[in-house]
């Protein structure tokens, strides 16, 4: 198997709107885009724009979403790997899938390459690197692929109309190179929801469904304080499955395809906390 079919120049459509919460995420990868697309010289500057920006955080709290929503409202191509994928090949495979991943997104610039789970590939390298037992176990094609990493990245300007975000949920066990200046140089994290994301991501997810008078979003994001956003989400679809199932088990006719409180209560109650 090749990397090929996992990088997409078609991500699912997700808009800022979709990601409930998470305002100074959106805000730092929006102005990243605005930099990203301001090429005019004479427009006055005292910063060098990142070109690298890494999105560190628990599970299932809107990273890769993120991503997703910065490469729609930009319109700029998008190719996403995941770090395990690359890993899983063939030596000196993976780390031509880098080169060409770069080339690819050179070619059809502007364009955001995203990294997930980039600390796969970008552990700490070699005994004495500082890191744990696995750490100093790194296998040499992962050591490989970091460099190669660092060489496309070092080989182009922040202006050129490629930007690479990359996400993990260690960033403890990142190899620090990858953190230099001119590499990953933003550090942004992206934590779990509060109070107000997740009502946010509850109507997110409850969007153009049927609710009953009694639904009280407010009430089910207090309870579910704790859960990620991709906990939320699966209450709302666990709900979803016992709204439908109650209505096609219905011979009377009298039941509404309608979500009521008890619904999300009981799919909330269900919903074990991980993060
Ligand atoms: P991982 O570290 O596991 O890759 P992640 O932070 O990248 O996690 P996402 O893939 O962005 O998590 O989130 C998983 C799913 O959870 C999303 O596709 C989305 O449906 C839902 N979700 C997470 N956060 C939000 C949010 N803020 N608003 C709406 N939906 C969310």
């Amino acid at each position: 198997p090749t990397a090929m079919h996992d990088i997409n120049l078609q991500p699912p459509i997700v808009h800022w709107q979709d990601v409930g919460g998470q305002d100074s995420v959106k805000k730092v990868l929006s102005r990243m885009i605005k930099y990203a697309k301001e090429t005019d010289p004479s427009v006055p500057r005292v910063i060098t724009p990142s070109k690298g920006l890494l999105l560190y955080g628990p599970p299932g709290c809107s990273k890769t979403l993120s991503a997703q929503a910065m490469a729609t409202e930009s319109s700029f191509n998008f190719f996403a790997v995941k770090g395990a994928e690359l890993l899983n090949m063939y030596v000196g495979e993976s780390e031509r899938a880098v080169r060409n991943l770069f080339n690819r997104a050179r070619a059809a610039s502007p364009s955001i390459i995203f990294f997930d789970e980039i600390d796969s590939i970008g552990g700490q390298r070699g005994p004495g690197g500082g890191g744990s037992s696995s750490a100093a176990s790194k296998s040499s094609g992962a050591v490989n692929m970091i460099t190669t990493l660092l060489t496309e990245m070092d080989g182009f300007e922040a202006l050129s109309g490629v930007l690479v975000i990359a996400a993990t949920n260690r960033p403890e066990s990142m190899d620090e190179a990858l953190l230099r200046p001119g590499r990953f140089d933003e550090v942004v994290y992206v934590g779990p929801p509060d109070q107000a994301a997740r009502e946010a991501i509850f109507r997110v997810h409850l969007r153009g469904q049927p609710l009953a008078a009694d639904v009280d979003i407010p009430n089910l994001a207090a309870r579910a304080e704790g859960h990620s956003g991709a906990e939320i989400k699966n209450i709302c679809n666990k709900a979803a499955h016992a709204v439908q199932e109650r209505y096609d088990d219905d011979e009377t006719g009298i039941v509404k395809l309608e979500f009521t409180m008890e619904d999300l209560e009981a799919a909330l109650l269900r919903e074990p906390i991980r993060i």
